[in-house]
């Protein structure tokens, strides 16, 4: 029964001496063992691997040198962040083999800090897609309902954390591969600021939007694993040092005098029962002291063409390298470097991704490069100016994360364009940046789980954070029944 404790209760409980690492690896291993099959939310377990780095955090707390309060709890990470000696495959059929020679700068973070390494989990290929659908290892499931998609891109490492088989996760949010997730399984997520974690191993979708974050089953646990992996790396240029000050034991969930946006643009289109939910969330801390203000973020409505845009063309190049040469597996049989290029890619990348480098290729070409790339780029720069005008006068921007709750595996996947729509309330915090947290608020009629998404400033993770934790506090549980 370990596995039902949090982040933050299992290092009470090692801090105590009341189980040891081994004991807390082992009950985990065994729940991912009896739901995997179902909901396949792992692509690789090494178990030996995981109960290794727990007997080393025990035989470091017996010498008196825990690298910190967590050291031996394992926790679960995505496939697309690099993990040496692990095979790491982004759930693409060309990575299938590939077994990464260094680790990712958040992965080594997160060992730092003594976290033991559950698994790698499920996701869209190369995190593009909204459902753990496109994954060549096949989809993962909603823990609330298993004939319903988890969300995605990250959708293995929510059904982790929401099913209990990891007490918390590694993530990646292009355009809201945490947040919505976290929304469709009900638990937290939460994207930092972009250059708060260093994107060093990461293997890249569109380098300008990706952020590594954290999930996990309350504010609290979330916030500790984030601030393991933050922090500066020179080996990712566009990564920033400022203090981390959202650790383990800063959050007060105080949220008197806060000030408050709604942006009545977040709320069109959005399912009632979600849309009432989180006006009433809002009232709630409205009770606790903070103030409510109507606020317009005009540009919403242009947001998913901006992102598609620029999201593809980054793609397309960060995408290359999969020649069957340099990465990937070579096709047999090519008769010159053309056809080994054209054949390795042929069978390697699933449909979205194919669909995707199609698209970048297009609008990044001469003759179409100004009148969709550079064009999308003016429009980041009109969102980005969108946000800055609302927090000179709110300091978080509270939202629902999705339109609907959790969909039915294969009701959207043959089209691709009412998928790219539903990301419309996750994808501007990726353009302009800024940070945002999915907060579980309780289920609808059908029993799915409700998220609310709250967007602050750049590096106001603290404030996001103290937000969030406010908002735990005044909503109902969403636990699976499993
Ligand atoms: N759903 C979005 C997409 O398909 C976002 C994915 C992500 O955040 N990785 O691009």
């Amino acid at each position: 029964m370990l596995h039902r404790n949090g982040l933050r209760e299992l290092a009470d409980l090692l801090t105590g001496r009341q189980a040891s690492a081994r004991e807390i690896a082992q009950d985990l291993l065994s729940r991912v063992g009896a739901l995997n099959g179902r909901l396949n939310a792992f692509i690789t377990v090494d178990q030996e691997r995981c109960l290794r780095e727990a007997d080393e955090a025990d035989a470091r707390r017996a010498r008196g040198e825990a690298r910190s309060d967590f050291d031996g709890i394992p926790v679960a990470v995505k496939d697309n962040i690099c993990t040496a000696g692990l095979r790491t495959t982004c759930a693409s059929g060309i990575l299938r083999d590939f077994v990464p020679p260094y680790d990712a700068h958040a992965y080594a973070g997160m060992r730092a800090h003594g976290f033991a390494t559950l698994g790698k989990t499920n996701m869209d290929e190369f995190a593009m897609g909204s459902t753990t659908e496109t994954s060549f290892f096949g989809p993962a499931r909603n823990p609330h309902d298993d004939t319903r998609v988890p969300g995605g891109s990250s959708g293995g490492s929510a059904v982790a954390v929401a099913a209990l088989m990891a007490p918390a996760a590694l993530g990646s949010d292009t355009g809201g591969s945490i947040r919505q997730p976290a929304a469709f399984c009900g638990c937290v997520g939460v994207k930092p600021t972009y250059g708060r974690v260093s994107r060093y191993g990461l293997v890249a979708f569109a380098s300008s939007l990706d952020q590594i974050g954290a999930f996990a089953r309350s504010v609290d646990d979330a916030a500790a694993l984030l601030a393991a992996v933050s922090g500066h790396d020179r080996r990712d240029s566009t990564s920033i040092d400022r203090p981390v000050d959202f650790g383990p034991d800063s959050l007060t969930g105080d949220v008197r005098g806060l000030r408050i946006g709604m942006p009545e643009e977040y709320f069109a289109g959005v399912a009632p029962e979600i849309a009432d939910r989180v006006r009433a969330q809002i009232a709630a801390l409205e009770a606790e002291g903070a103030t409510v203000r109507p606020i317009s973020l005009r540009l919403t409505e242009y947001a998913v063409p901006v992102y598609y845009l620029i999201a593809t063309a980054e793609a397309s190049s960060n995408l290359a390298r999969y020649d069957g040469i340099r990465y990937g597996t070579p096709a047999p049989d090519a008769a010159n470097l053309a056809e080994l290029y054209e054949r390795t890619r042929s069978a390697g990348f699933g449909k979205e991704v194919k669909r995707r480098i199609m698209l970048g290729t297009f609008s990044l070409s001469s003759g179409y490069y100004d009148a969709y790339y550079l064009k999308a780029l003016k429009g980041r720069t009109l969102i980005i100016e969108d946000f800055r005008r609302a927090f000179a006068e709110v300091d978080v921007i509270v939202t629902p994360v999705t339109t609907t709750t959790a969909f039915g595996i294969g009701e959207k996947i043959s089209d691709p364009l009412s998928l790219y729509l539903s990301d419309i309330l996750t994808i501007s915090a990726n353009l302009a940046a800024i940070p945002g947290v999915s907060v579980p608020v309780g289920l609808d009629a059908r029993g799915l789980p409700i998220g609310l998404q709250i967007m602050a400033s750049h590096f106001q993770e603290r404030v996001l954070l103290n937000a969030a934790k406010a908002v735990e506090r005044v909503s109902p549980p969403v636990a699976p029944a499993l």
